[in-house]
């Protein structure tokens, strides 16, 4: 469901013309809608027939005010550094719903994690594991740990955003998993509770996770023929969504499939979901500065840049893009792009679009996930500020930065 809608040509956030976000806040500006997030929550827990999880990931967007709204609706939390443990304590996340991913967590991370009591480290190295038992020992204090498994499953999707090949730096494949399963019951301080995989991002068909699940379970069973019995399987987040022409399956098809293949069994399922909840949950406003036309090219060129979107730059992803009170000019190619020097800084290329004239406001459509979170300050340019309406309320839940911001914590600042 979409709450970015146009009413009498004018694009709306609900019940708000974000024009009057864009005069309020200035551009480039993050505005997300609580209801399309309540709605994307609600649709993907509801959609597993079987005891259930399920762990947004903190990195698709983190802002603490939509951590808070997730919480409130019964999300846990999947974590991948010290600074999101942060945040989703901070957002007043219980511990027992926080799983903690990622392949190089520090020992002041674990250390962190286990104060805080969390659910379950995922796993991905022996090292890993050992250091997760030296401190829990240290701590005298028992660590609860899934291994990560790489089930060398091609999620068909960017290079980038892959991670259950062999290749990728992720997990351990089914050979090593297994020593590490076994020395994981071997270790004092270590109770290995569950299974995780996540093979990732942006997925448009069920097969691959599937097929992930199944090599899991086999696994499992393979396990349990050895006397280690798992409570948890965390299949990772990964569903993709339409921000095009894609046509990902929907949460409830992909929460029956899954519901389907663990009847029977006793075993808790953890999901990791971020873009399918944020992603379509937000956009980026932004501003035209000129327009300039080139032997070579027609450019738009925008007050949002690479700094605040990089998808574009980092995965050749595309977003929509359209006016915010549509013109009905005639249309041309053009590449909109931002003021940052370099080349690589666009937000779409050679894209049919009509003309338009300084000072105009666009949207960049799908950018609630992966967008303001991977956002930088390169080229010394200031942060956008983030948005959350509710109805016909809007609520500034990051200002935008200054330059003292810049500065800040620079010497002699
Ligand atoms: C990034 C990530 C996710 C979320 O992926 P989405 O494609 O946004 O659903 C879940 N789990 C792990 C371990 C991740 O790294």
């Amino acid at each position: 469901m979409h709450h970015f809608e146009y009413r009498h040509n004018e694009l709306h956030a609900e019940d708000i013309p974000v024009r009057q976000l864009a005069a309020e806040y200035g551009t480039p500006l993050y505005v997300y809608s609580s209801a399309t997030l309540t709605h994307h929550f609600q649709a993907f827990d509801s959609a597993f027939g079987t005891p259930h999880l399920t762990c947004y990931s903190v990195k698709a967007c983190s802002n603490i005010a939509i951590l808070r709204l997730l919480g409130a609706l019964g999300a846990g939390v999947d974590i991948v550094s010290g600074g999101e443990l942060h945040r989703a304590l901070k957002a007043g996340i219980a511990a027992e719903r926080i799983v903690y991913s990622g392949v190089g967590k520090k020992r002041e991370e674990i250390r962190q994690a286990l104060q805080a009591g969390i659910l379950m480290f995922n796993v991905e190295s022996m090292q890993e594991l050992e250091s997760i038992n030296a401190v829990a020992r240290e701590m005298e204090t028992v660590a609860r740990i899934s291994i990560r498994i790489n089930p060398d499953v091609d999620p068909k999707t960017h290079p980038y955003i892959s991670t259950g090949l062999k290749k990728n730096k992720f997990g351990l494949d089914l050979i090593q998993a297994r020593a590490a399963y076994r020395r994981a019951s071997e270790l004092d301080c270590i109770e290995p509770v569950g299974i995780d995989c996540h093979i990732g991002s942006q997925l448009t068909s069920l097969a691959p996770f599937l097929e992930a699940l199944d090599r899991v379970l086999l696994f499992c069973s393979s396990l349990r023929d050895e006397g280690i019995q798992l409570r948890y399987l965390d299949l990772g987040g990964g569903l993709g969504i339409p921000y095009n022409e894609e046509d990902p399956p929907h949460p409830a098809e992909y929460g029956n499939a899954l519901t389907e293949r663990l009847h029977g069994t006793d075993i808790t399922l953890i999901l990791e979901p971020g873009r399918v909840i944020a992603g379509n949950a937000g956009i980026l406003v932004t501003k035209v500065i000129y327009t300039k036309e080139t032997p070579g090219k027609n450019f738009v060129i925008v007050d949002a840049a690479m700094n605040d979107l990089v998808r574009p730059s980092l995965y050749q992803s595309y977003h929509r893009i359209a006016e915010v009170s549509p013109q009905g000019r005639k249309s041309r190619a053009v590449d909109v792009v931002g003021p940052i020097c370099e080349s690589g800084d666009f937000l779409a290329q050679d894209r049919a679009f009509p003309e338009v004239r300084q000072e105009e406001l666009l949207v960049l459509f799908s950018a609630g996930a992966y967008g303001f979170s991977m956002s930088s300050q390169y080229n010394s340019r200031p942060r956008a500020a983030e948005v959350l309406v509710c109805g016909n309320t809007s609520t500034l839940i990051r200002r935008r930065e200054t330059y003292d911001d810049l500065t800040a914590l620079e010497e002699n600042a």
